[in-house]
């Protein structure tokens, strides 16, 4: 069968892109190389979007939780995860959990049913030089073809590694404590300092030594990571004035709480924490060289004892995986499309975007644009006060490119409401979200899948 569209990866996203495509009439050739003598190092078997980890989706509310919303929005275009989700899913409270065989076997059994849709078992190793194509091949792509993406994007542009720093909330941050400046006033005043004292350095740098860690997996401890990106807590294992002289280097930043008749401006403190603004609204930042494999519990625990933090809420946590990721903020146009060779469109982790849920909705708008490119009528993202339209917003070019990691969805990534009250604000994202998104699918003009 020839095809309209070329879809390499056949996990959550290019499965959700194969079924939003092929259920409008388009013909999809699915290429996947499992099943067809390889593998990935973290895949166990050859079934379709198969869940390389936990078998939880997370939170299934879509009241007060923007992944729960982002699930609400999928099942509003009728997204195939979410239905095969549905058929093999499992009790976890609140949470949506699925038996991961069930789900990768409806999958697979849904997409096989529809007849213009080829599955083919097959590794690809170059982008096509033509031919509409949906790249899906997500944190483990094969070697072969990320070097053709590296070589039709730049070396720099694709990660092999992910080095998270958290990511905390604004309006979270205790600026009674922490204060905006930039190293001896040099540019604008656009980082926030959080000040310690000695006592709060030993103690924090004795933290770190003694928080339990996450470890490598075997095929990941063979990949280089480490010029410029070293677990702050490796750093600490190196000396007790290693961070001192790294990320928390106190020099050149005068603390104006810390003023005195003497210290007009203030002092230097012994150590500070930057932290430096990560997404266009300015809602999010991110703690500048703060990359570990410290346990999440033990990041949010930790991380509190900084002086300013100790409210901080976490838009994501720190960590260090394999993970082939595009600078997509600079690489891709609105549409997901490299903005070099437009035949070719990204989706599912390979963009940026962390996570199952964010991975196969990144996938199911890539396979709308593409219908809608198909039938030559003009596409209308979702607005950016969805999930969905936030989230492609940050990876199509809100998020700053130089420090771009991969982000799980959060509300951090949604215009701010700051004229209503911080607890109420959940709700108020979500109320404005369904409405908006509602509307933005009552004059969508494609056909419905
Ligand atoms: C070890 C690990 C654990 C993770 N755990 C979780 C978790 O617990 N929860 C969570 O929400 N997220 C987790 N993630 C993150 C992420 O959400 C998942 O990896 C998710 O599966 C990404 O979806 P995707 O469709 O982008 O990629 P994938 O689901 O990985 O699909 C990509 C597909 O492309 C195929 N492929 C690769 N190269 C080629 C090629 N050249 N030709 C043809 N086919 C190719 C692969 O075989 C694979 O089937 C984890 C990631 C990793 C690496």
């Amino acid at each position: 069968m020839t095809h309209d569209v070329h879809i390499i990866g056949g996990g959550l996203a290019g499965s959700e892109a194969a079924w939003q495509l092929a259920r409008r009439g388009v013909r999809v050739r699915l290429s996947e190389m499992r099943g067809g003598g390889e593998t990935t190092p973290a895949h166990q078997g050859a079934g379709l979007a198969e869940l390389v980890c936990s078998n939880s989706f997370r939170s299934d509310d879509d009241e007060k939780n923007a992944v729960g919303l982002l699930h609400h929005e999928m099942r509003l275009l009728d997204s195939l995860v979410m239905r095969a989700g549905e058929k093999a899913r499992v009790p976890a409270g609140s949470a949506m959990a699925v038996d991961r065989e069930v789900f990768s076997a409806e999958v697979e059994r849904e997409l096989a049913a529809l007849p213009n849709l080829e599955i083919v078992r097959e590794r690809i190793d170059t982008l096509p030089e033509s031919g509409l194509t949906i790249v899906a091949t997500g944190p483990l792509t094969a070697a072969s073809l990320a070097a053709s993406i590296g070589a039709a994007t730049g070396s720099d542009s694709l990660a092999f590694f992910d080095a998270i720093a958290p990511i905390v909330h604004r309006d979270s941050i205790d600026m009674d404590v922490c204060w905006m400046a930039a190293r001896w006033d040099k540019g604008g005043k656009d980082y926030i300092n959080c000040p310690m004292t000695k006592e709060q350095y030993l103690a924090f740098h004795q933290g770190l030594l003694e928080g339990e860690k996450g470890e490598f997996k075997e095929w990941e401890a063979n990949t280089p990571y480490f010029e410029g990106c070293m677990p702050i807590e490796v750093m600490a294992e190196r000396g007790v004035d290693t961070l001192r002289f790294g990320p928390m280097k106190p020099v050149g930043l005068d603390n104006p709480h810390w003023a005195t008749p003497e210290h007009p401006n203030g002092r230097w403190p012994y150590a500070v924490v930057q932290l430096r603004q990560d997404n266009k609204l300015g809602t999010l930042w991110n703690m500048v060289g703060f990359q570990t494999k410290l346990r999440h519990a033990e990041q949010v625990r930790l991380f509190r004892t900084i002086p300013g933090l100790e409210n901080a809420e976490f838009a994501r946590l720190g960590g260090l995986h394999r993970n082939t990721f595009l600078n997509s903020p600079v690489l891709l146009d609105r549409q997901l499309r490299l903005r070099k060779a437009r035949h070719i469109r990204f989706a599912g982790q390979i963009t940026g975007c962390e996570g199952y849920v964010e991975s196969s909705a990144v996938g199911l708008i890539a396979g709308m644009m593409a219908a809608a490119e198909l039938a030559g009528g003009e596409w209308h993202s979702p607005p950016r006060t969805s999930a969905i339209g936030a989230l492609l917003a940050h990876i199509t070019g809100d998020a700053e490119a130089e420090t771009y990691q991969p982000m799980n969805v959060n509300f951090g990534l949604f215009p701010p409401l700051p004229e209503v009250k911080k607890k109420q604000r959940k709700e108020a994202y979500t109320e404005r979200a369904k409405a908006d998104f509602s509307e933005w699918l009552a004059n969508l003009a494609l056909v419905p899948a």
